[in-house]
């Protein structure tokens, strides 16, 4: 069987040795020694100043919407996992969808003017596959209409452009630790401020919003890193460059294997240093798309549609009436992430490509 993708787990030798840590000072969770560790050496190896570590990348999210205390309408996109449509209905705020760019899959800026109103109090946009969405043009028009902007970066570590790390756009960017995604502490996230004040608020209401002993200073929740979690990201880290380099060889191999056949892949933006976390492709039809599906669930590899459904399609989202966005319904029914995993061999890859070659013949 060959999966979309695969958890990479550290030696267990490694972890034990952080868990022995663990048992030795009795420290689970609160503040504890590991997740101090984990959050300076990912400040290090992210390049962040202000990072904080929460229990999920969708806690991440929600704490985002709470700090910047977003109300109203949020502009977000449709193409993108459903963590990042379900936070804004679960605080309370409604997503306006605006529709992408086929080229990058991430939210489109030119028609995000029109859909702004007097309501709009936010941009909620997601780095599809860790390609960065237009920063730039999502920046300008934020300022001149005085929106938030936060980035669901789920999909983004390590990404940098024109050497400047993606998640350092925005207001805030959120990351997921999930232990499907590129590094990961089995669940955990990160939020990363541009200011200083909104790294302490969300450090505050990730704990209850209670400081000192007596000290209960708002409503907060708790979406707090335990040691158990932080130990498997202190194992993971060192290791991530080598993971990241193992993925880019893979994905070399499937352009050198695909070749000029008539599937499309996310363009490549200049200056951009690339993760590798996912390998997606268009195919030119919905129906050509579930052939090459079924062909290789035949054969026991199971690519993922990822993302499908477009978000702005979800059933219980009707009632806000259909705002339709044909460029992610389209994208949505055509597409497909192939396997992407650190032992995914070369014999593996040639079976992968050649069914796929073969269906579209
Ligand atoms: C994984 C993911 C999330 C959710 O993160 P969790 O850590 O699983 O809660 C949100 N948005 C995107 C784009 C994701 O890929």
């Amino acid at each position: 069987m060959i999966p979309v993708t695969k958890t990479y787990l550290p030696d267990i030798k490694e972890y034990i040795k952080r868990v022995e840590e663990i048992w030795k000072s009795g420290w689970l969770t609160n503040q504890g020694h590991l997740e101090f560790e984990l959050t300076e050496s990912l400040s290090k190896y992210l390049n962040v100043k202000n990072i904080q570590l929460v229990s999920n990348g969708t806690l991440a999210l929600q704490l985002a919407i709470k700090a910047l205390n977003l109300t109203g309408e949020i502009i977000t996109t449709p193409y993108s996992y459903i963590a990042t449509a379900n936070v804004i209905v679960w605080e309370g705020c409604v997503p306006r969808f605006v529709d992408i760019d086929e080229r990058t899959f991430c939210i489109d800026p030119d028609l995000i003017e029109a859909a702004i109103n007097e309501n709009t109090s936010a941009i909620l946009a997601t780095h599809v596959y860790g390609y960065p969405c237009d920063v730039k043009k999502i920046d300008t028009i934020a300022r001149n209409h005085n929106l938030k902007v936060i980035y669901d970066a789920a999909h983004c570590f390590g990404v940098t452009l024109d050497g400047k790390p993606i998640i350092e756009y925005g207001d805030i960017s959120c990351l997921s630790f999930h232990a499907t995604k590129l590094f990961h502490t089995a669940e955990g996230g990160g939020i990363v401020c541009r200011d200083p004040e909104t790294s302490s608020k969300i450090n505050l209401l990730k704990r209850f919003g209670h400081y000192g002993e007596d000290d209960y200073q708002e409503v907060g929740i708790n979406a707090k890193l335990s040691e158990l979690h932080a130990a498997m990201g202190l194992c993971m880290l060192p290791l991530i460059d080598q993971i990241i380099e193992r993925r880019r060889k893979i994905i070399e191999l499937y352009d050198e294997k695909l070749g000029s056949s008539i599937i499309q892949r996310p363009k490549l933006v200049p200056g951009l240093k690339y993760n590798y976390h996912y390998y997606p492709v268009l195919f030119s039809t919905h129906d050509q798309m579930m052939m090459v599906r079924t062909a290789l669930i035949e054969k026991d590899i199971f690519p993922r549609r990822y993302f499908y459904p477009s978000l702005n399609t979800l059933p219980y989202l009707q009632h806000l009436g259909y705002q339709p966005c044909p460029v992610s319904e389209s994208a949505a029914s055509r597409v497909l992430c192939l396997p992407l995993y650190f032992d995914l061999d070369e014999d593996m890859i040639n079976a992968i490509t050649q069914i796929i070659l073969n269906t579209l013949d």
